[in-house]
């Protein structure tokens, strides 16, 4: 098979949605398992819903993601290619030049209904319970329509503003070839005239995107499901030029995927009012681009073959990914399951690759509030890594690396108030500053040794462990619970913690112990 070239082709509408993200990502997987090309076509011929800096921002995301394509819109010096430009308001000439041709060949023709006379025909048609359709009243009349010849003339003559919409043959099936849907028919009289050039001189997205797709070599067209309505009229324009062109010029259409609907949990279509839709909003939630590709990625495909398998890296759903195993129906986005996988990449991230993305949150941390331990101990390798193996199993963020265990790097202010009131007791202060000194004759102030001189020093007081644990955690900490004492206690080090045991003692003051 010739290498396959395949696009993503959103619009800038300022944000990257999840379905934008699940398309790009199948494309960019089938490109790269099969050694193809991954292409980003900016497709913004709908001039009213321009945003600034909609692209810059979308080529930042995809890059985020790790989708960063092949071919793709110029900018700063990056992105390129050899088809461009990539960019539809850029190429506006050669859509002028293609539509031309249709109306050479009688595909289609000028239309000078205006917007209110086309509002009318609507409504009269909505009336009588008709598809709204235009009613071909500027079809000439060498087409079949009633529209004489000299007329069309005289008004082009005129400058007078017009659309050129295409002849959509009568009685006719239309077969789109689908890879997810099969063969789909479509029934010539239920699609309408399209416009294919505006009378601003903008192609509609339909001209300008067959167009692109044969310019640009796409052999695959991956999109969205709600596309599929649109694809015969694809299918035509392919049929229409390639009657047209030379030989030569092999106007054959792409193969088609339709990818299936996003939908919202109680199954209705995935809409910004049930939850966040912009891929930048899990980003700033603080989702790894690892759980979200792989969770993005299950919205519609599954490895097959019995395989329950649901965690993917990036190079396994390369490996793994086959367009044979997206399935027809809509797809639930479901926070929950989101939520898990992130979990479980944590789990299975080894502690260097968790480490290496702690630290610029660290970093970011540290802009606001002053570490107890010297910066460059706590934001070195060795010291993320140690805290990683302890909390990977209980964080679901890799920032709860730094909320939920502020203690690795940030001096306790507090101290769990509930805690206190249940293990402070009137002895604590006296009996943990005594403990709190021996700690210095513990050597090496590792885990075991820590463990074992708390156990010999509760035992010379006739106490169990435990009398002295919960409040050293406290102390330690300000808070009940977390990783193992001893192991955490050995991570921040011997002075942090007979210092944190000395201020503790004159925080938790009695009036805050229950006598
Ligand atoms: N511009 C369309 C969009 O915004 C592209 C659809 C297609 O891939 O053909 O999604």
């Amino acid at each position: 098979m010739t290498l396959p070239r395949v696009r993503f082709a959103p619009s800038p509408t300022g944000y990257l949605h999840v379905g934008g993200l699940r398309t790009a990502l199948y494309n960019y997987l089938f490109a790269k398992k099969h050694g193809g090309t991954f292409v980003l076509r900016i497709e913004d011929t709908d001039q009213t819903r321009l945003v600034e800096g909609a692209v810059k921002n979308l080529i930042e995301v995809l890059e985020w993601a790790g989708l960063t394509p092949d071919e793709s819109p110029e900018l700063n010096g990056k992105g390129g290619g050899a088809f461009g430009p990539y960019v539809q308001s850029k190429r506006l000439e050669i859509y002028k030049r293609h539509c031309e041709i249709l109306v050479k060949s009688g595909n289609a023709y000028h239309c000078f209904s205006t917007a209110e006379e086309l509002e009318e025909v609507r409504k009269l048609q909505q009336k009588q319970g008709l598809q709204p359709k235009y009613n071909r009243k500027w079809l000439p009349e060498s087409l079949g329509g009633g529209a004489p010849e000299s007329e069309i003339k005289r008004r082009l003559d005129a400058g007078e503003p017009h659309a050129i919409r295409m002849k959509v043959p009568d009685n006719r099936i239309i077969k789109v070839e689908d890879i997810v849907r099969g063969t789909v028919e479509f029934a010539s009289e239920t699609i309408d005239d399209q416009v294919l050039m505006k009378s601003d001189g903008f192609p509609t997205y339909h001209l300008a995107n067959v167009v692109d797709d044969h310019l640009m070599q796409i052999t695959h067209v991956i999109r969205g499901e709600e596309w599929l309505s649109s694809t015969p009229k694809h299918v035509l324009l392919y049929e229409f030029f390639g009657a047209a062109a030379e030989p030569q010029d092999n106007w054959a259409p792409p193969l088609f995927a339709h990818l299936p609907l996003l939908l919202n949990p109680d199954r209705t279509k995935l809409s910004k009012r049930q939850g966040d839709v912009a891929v930048e909003d899990y980003r700033a939630k603080g989702y790894s681009k690892e759980a979200l590709i792989n969770f993005v990625a299950l919205l519609g495909w599954n490895e097959g073959g019995g395989s329950e398998q649901e965690i993917f890296s990036m190079d396994e759903l390369v490996e793994k990914f086959s367009l044979e195993h997206v399935g027809k129906s809509g797809a639930v986005f479901n926070i929950e399951k989101l939520d898990w996988v992130e979990q479980q990449h944590i789990k299975r991230s080894t502690d260097a690759v968790l480490a290496a993305k702690i630290k610029p949150m660290l970093l970011d941390a540290l802009k606001n509030k002053s570490a107890e331990l010297p910066v460059e101990v706590i934001t070195g390798d060795l010291y993320l890594e140690q805290v990683a193996a302890q909390m990977k199993e209980r964080v679901n963020f890799i920032s709860e690396f730094i909320t939920f265990s502020s203690y690795f790097f940030f001096e306790p202010e507090t101290y769990e108030p509930e805690a206190v009131k249940k293990r402070w007791t009137p002895e604590t202060n006296a009996l943990l500053t005594e403990f709190g000194l021996q700690l210095e004759a513990v050597q090496p102030f590792a885990a075991a040794e820590i463990e074992a001189a708390l156990k010999t020093f509760a035992e010379s007081k006739g106490l169990k462990p435990a009398a002295l644990v919960h409040p050293l955690r406290l102390s330690t900490t300000g808070t009940s619970f977390g990783p193992s004492l001893y192991h955490l206690m050995e991570i921040i080090g011997k002075d942090a913690c007979m210092r944190r045991i000395k201020r503790a003692a004159l925080r938790i003051t009695a009036d805050a112990v229950p006598s």
